[in-house]
Parts: C-alpha cells; sequence; structure tokens
C-alpha cells in the first residue's frame, strides 16, 4: 500500500465566515468545515453513482485555518484513486500515489491534502471498523473524511473529522438522477471514472 507523505502546514489566522456560498456547512460543536458542493460533493456523488459495484475512494484537498473559536476548514477539491480495488476494503496502490501527487502538484498547487473520502455501495451510513482505522491515519483534529453512501434513489455525503472519526452535521443530500443528470466535467470537458475517461453524452 502506498502512503502519500502528508505535508501539514501550521493553520494560518483567518476569521471563519458563517457560509460560504457553493459551499456545504459541516459541523462538530467549535469545528466548522466548508465543502465545496460542485467541486467536492456534487463530484464524489457522481463517481459513486457510476460504481455502484465497487467503492471509491480518494483523497480530499484544501486548507486549514484558525480564529478565535479554534480550527476550522475549507474542502476545495477531491482526488480520485482510479486503481483501487472494491467493495469492501479500498486500498490504495502505487499508480495513485503517483497520480496523487502529480495532482496536488499540478492541478491543486494552494491547497494541501486534507483527508479522504469513499463510498458505501450497501447502504451503510456510518464508518465501519475499518474506516475508523483509515480516519485515524490523518492524524490533525481537522483532517476530514467524507463518507458517500448509495440508497436506492438517494445519496448520502456524511462528515467525520479528525482520528477520533467524529461526526459532524448536517450530512449532504442528493437524489441520485441529479448525480447523474448533472454530471461535475473537468476542465476538458471530460468526466472521469473509475480509471475511464471520456466524453459524457
Ligand atoms: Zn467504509
Amino acid at each position: 500500500m502506498f502512503e502519500m507523505k502528508k505535508i501539514t502546514n501550521k493553520p494560518a489566522y483567518r476569521p471563519r465566515p458563517k457560509q460560504i456560498v457553493g459551499y456545504h456547512w459541516f459541523s462538530n460543536g467549535c469545528f466548522d468545515a466548508f465543502v465545496h458542493k460542485d467541486n467536492v460533493l456534487a463530484k464524489i456523488s457522481w463517481w459513486a453513482c457510476c460504481s455502484r459495484n465497487s467503492e471509491i475512494v480518494g483523497r480530499l484537498v484544501g486548507r486549514p485555518y484558525r480564529d478565535e473559536h479554534g480550527e476550522w476548514v475549507i474542502l476545495t477539491g477531491a482526488i480520485a484513486a482510479h486503481f483501487v480495488g472494491g467493495p469492501v476494503n479500498v486500498k490504495t496502490t502505487v499508480e495513485d500515489g503517483a497520480v496523487m501527487a502529480r495532482a496536488l502538484e499540478q492541478e491543486h498547487p494552494t491547497e494541501e491534502l486534507m483527508g479522504w473520502y469513499h463510498s458505501h455501495t450497501c447502504g451503510l451510513d456510518d464508518y465501519s471498523s475499518t474506516d475508523q482505522i483509515n480516519q485515524a491515519e490523518w492524524s490533525k483534529p481537522y483532517h476530514m473524511g467524507l463518507l458517500v453512501t448509495l440508497h436506492s434513489d438517494s445519496v448520502t455525503v456524511h462528515a467525520y473529522c479528525g482520528p477520533e472519526s467524529k461526526r459532524m452535521h448536517p450530512s449532504a443530500p442528493f437524489q441520485e438522477a441529479d448525480c447523474l443528470l448533472n454530471p461535475p466535467f473537468d476542465r476538458h470537458g471530460f468526466v472521469s471514472v473509475c480509471g475511464l475517461q471520456g466524453p459524457l453524452v
């Protein structure tokens, strides 16, 4: 299993906003996370909908900040790990490590790794014990985990923070039709799903 080096910078001072247009707000008491709806939530939901038979996994990028109330984060992007195998245990391969390192450098030059995401194809709306172990590898209290749960006609994104897998609220709901009708395109007008790249209808 490839372990990508996590570079963590001390969170810079910046007062947290009450809301950011286009971002979903998750909270766990005094810790807040603003997650981009299109570039993160819709994107990973869409990837998950297109992979109903195997779990997807990847990394989250963004920035950590701090203010008088403590730390808060903004998540701006998601980098898919295309070479993993599902459905129960998701693993990151050497190939994925190289792709992610390049994506972080070339496509997200101002961000750092902020956590991971994966999907549940069986409708389980909470972390498994394996998921908690994976989350614990992210050592900072502000490191995030997003879980995309697929139901028969809807998708829910749950958020967790810190090595103890603290649950955050509120979850972000999607209708599966929304995910499939409004796929997130990258800057080339292409979508990328589970290692396959190509134009969509
Ligand atoms: Zn899981």
